[in-house]
């Protein structure tokens, strides 16, 4: 399961450039500082890679490899 914290985000992209498999954009939403955050697209395909986790320089993602 990819818990994204919409919040905490400062609309970066890293996550988004770094998912190997390209599940992760951008929603049409702002967050509550101003900022675009992430949306995943398909879940179904996400690998658990964590690196949307060890890049986001705001810790606004959270990847559980035991959950779905
Ligand atoms: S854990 Fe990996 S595959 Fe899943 S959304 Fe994050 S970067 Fe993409
Ligand atoms: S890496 Fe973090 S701060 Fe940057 S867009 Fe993704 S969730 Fe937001």
């Amino acid at each position: 399961m990819v818990q994204i914290s919409k919040d905490a985000c400062k609309g970066c992209g890293i996550c988004i450039a770094l998912c190997p498999v390209k599940i992760l954009e951008f929603s049409g939403e702002l967050n509550n500082k101003g900022f675009r955050f992430p949306r995943i697209t398909n879940e179904e395909k996400c690998t658990k890679c964590e690196n949307c986790m060890i890049y986001c320089p705001d810790f606004a993602i959270v990847v559980s490899k035991n959950a779905k």
